[in-house]
């Protein structure tokens, strides 16, 4: 394995190792580029992986304080919640579904589609589709993405499915799939095929889900390019007298800083970890924050899916803890119609809380107790459940901040998560709404439940790739607008949220990204 001086100024330091940060740490060493991996998290191990809700969110999650604000209910219900994002080696990707759609083409020209959205910063992305296809490419073969790309047949279908696909068939729908979920359904690349034991998002026991923590991140290590180093919180990122940076100060699992030099650094901390490092890294050359200066964009257009929940009670019992979480996706409402009152579509996913967690988001807050709560629960094993998923429009007053006075355990100001849902946001979560009531009433429930949003899993926007460096962060390769060798590697650089999970498409541009990196330094520019 691999280990690197802190002297040594000929590294790429990555900051992060989850989708983005352990992805680009694979492919930039499989081309022979050396890196090291700053990770704030712990190493886990499979023998840490528990089928037991409540015990792997406490072991696994990113538990250090940050404050949710602005007029989403989550500002009240979960305060210091504001967002459900893995710390340690392999980040979120511990915790994923696995659901793994590409965006549709109209998805990054939004602006172009629909014009300008009153109250929303909407942009067009600087690529398109064709652009980014060979790359989805890749990274299906990569994960082991059911479907077309990989030949792997989709999943099998769980009851929870069956109950929606058949409500959806009754309304008319078309679009009824079991994928694609980068889960194995036939042994491959070395991980076995899904047993169906169903605590995908608990980390899955034995690897049949991707996850950068036994793929991307051991792969690097392997060619002894790649040194990941856990439990080291990057606090700085600092730069030279040009303005390029030059390394990044970090905290070890003692609380002693060290600086470790860099030809160039990724960040890759996830949408709120990453612009906090930005703007901590303010200094005389960029008092607003690294990267910062042009457009004052850092940390802003804070979007994580416009997302609800709704849970039908059936005639007969349903038992949807069973099989995969996410077990399948109906995306006939995933298309842009205006004519519904809103612009952008959303998924419906199918999502099998356990009843820990189900208890915690059917009346979240302190309310969430109770008979109601209690006698709804007692209905569990009739019980069919839907996430949905859909298109959050970019707005400035959605974002990240840094706290006046309160500082965490490293010493830094703490994050202020704040966002407040659009009005395209509430006439598509109503639509949705009304949607899933259909569908469940049509194959016979009587009571639905609707449940408000749940703590962003998916964080998406405040370093925005843009064309024009006054709209945003990045450029189409993630590189910084105003600093040549700092990028941003992770879901932070979407210009837009779509409808569909984000992750496929981080892997695409980290793949995407490691290409540009490496002809750069072939090219002497980096
Ligand atoms: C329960 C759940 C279910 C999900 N299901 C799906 C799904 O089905 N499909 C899908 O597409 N997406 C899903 N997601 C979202 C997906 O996991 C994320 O979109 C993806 O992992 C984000 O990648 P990232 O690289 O931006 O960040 P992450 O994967 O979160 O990685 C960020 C890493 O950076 C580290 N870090 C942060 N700051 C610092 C710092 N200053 N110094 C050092 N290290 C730092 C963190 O500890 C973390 O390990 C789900 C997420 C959750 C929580
Ligand atoms: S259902 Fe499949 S993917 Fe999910 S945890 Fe079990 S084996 Fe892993």
């Amino acid at each position: 394995m691999a280990k690197f001086d802190l002297n040594d100024d000929s590294v790429i330091v990555i900051v992060g190792s989850g989708a983005g940060g352990g992805t680009l740490a694979n492919e930039l060493a499989q081309k022979g580029i050396r890196s090291v991996v700053l990770e704030a998290g712990k190493r886990f191990t499979m023998d840490d992986i528990e089928n037991d809700e409540w015990a792997m969110f406490s072991k696994i999650s990113w538990l250090d304080k940050r404050y949710s604000a602005g007029g989403w209910h989550g500002a009240q219900n979960h305060p210091n919640l504001p967002a459900w994002i893995v710390k340690g080696v392999g980040g979120s990707t511990v915790h994923w579904a696995g659901v793994s759609l590409r965006f549709q083409e109209h998805e990054f020209k939004m602006k172009t589609t629909n014009g300008a959205v009153a109250g929303a910063n909407v942009l067009d992305w600087p690529i398109g589709l064709k652009e980014l296809l060979p790359y989805y490419k890749k990274a299906e073969d990569k994960m082991g993405v059911t479907g077309e790309t990989t030949g792997m047949p989709h999943l099998p279908w769980n009851n929870d499915f069956r109950v929606l696909a058949e409500g959806a068939r009754r309304m008319g729908m078309k679009e009824i799939v079991s994928g694609p979920m980068a889960i194995n359904s036939v042994d491959r690349d070395g991980r076995p095929a899904c047993q169906q034991i169903g605590f995908c998002m608990q980390g899955c026991k034995i690897g049949a889900k991707w996850s950068t923590m036994y793929t991307e991140i051991p792969r690097a290590e392997k060619t002894g390019k790649c040194e990941v180093r856990p439990n080291s919180m990057v606090l700085k990122i600092e730069h030279d007298k040009s303005g390029k940076v030059n390394g990044v100060v970090y905290a070890d699992l003692d609380g002693k800083v060290h600086k470790q030099k860099a030809r160039a650094v990724c960040v890759a901390g996830n949408s709120i970890e990453s612009p906090r490092l930005l703007l901590n890294s303010e200094s005389s050359m960029f008092p607003n924050g690294l990267a910062n200066g042009t457009s004052g964009q850092v940390g802003k257009n804070y979007m994580t899916h416009t997302t609800a929940g709704v849970y039908g009670v059936l005639p007969k019992p349903v038992n949807m803890h069973r099989g995969t979480t996410v077990a399948g996706i109906v995306s006939d409402e995933a298309h842009n119609n205006t004519k519904r009152g809103f612009t952008g579509g959303y998924q419906l996913e199918v999502l099998s809380l356990g009843l820990p967690f189900l208890s915690a988001f059917m009346v979240p807050g302190p309310t969430g107790w109770g008979r109601g709560v209690a006698s709804a629960l007692e209905k569990y094993k009739y019980m069919s459940g839907v996430w949905i998923c859909g298109e959050d429009l970019a707005q400035e007053q959605n974002r990240i901040t840094l706290h006046d006075t309160e500082k965490d355990q490293y010493g830094l100001p703490v994050p202020i998560v704040a966002k407040t849902p659009h009005i395209n946001d509430v006439n598509m979560t109503n639509h949705a709404y009304t949607t899933m009531k259909n569908i469940y009433e049509s194959v016979g429930s009587k009571e639905v439940y609707n449940l408000p949003a749940y703590p962003a899993s998916h964080n998406m926007g405040t370093n925005r790739m843009s064309a024009d460096a006054k709209d945003g962060v990045v450029n189409k390769w993630g590189q910084a607008h105003e600093v040549s060798n700092l990028f941003v590697s992770d879901g932070s650089q979407f210009t837009s949220s779509g409808s569909e999970n984000p992750t496929l498409t981080i892997v695409a541009l980290a793949i995407r990204q490691a290409e540009y990196i490496s002809k750069q330094l072939n090219a002497g520019k980096l």
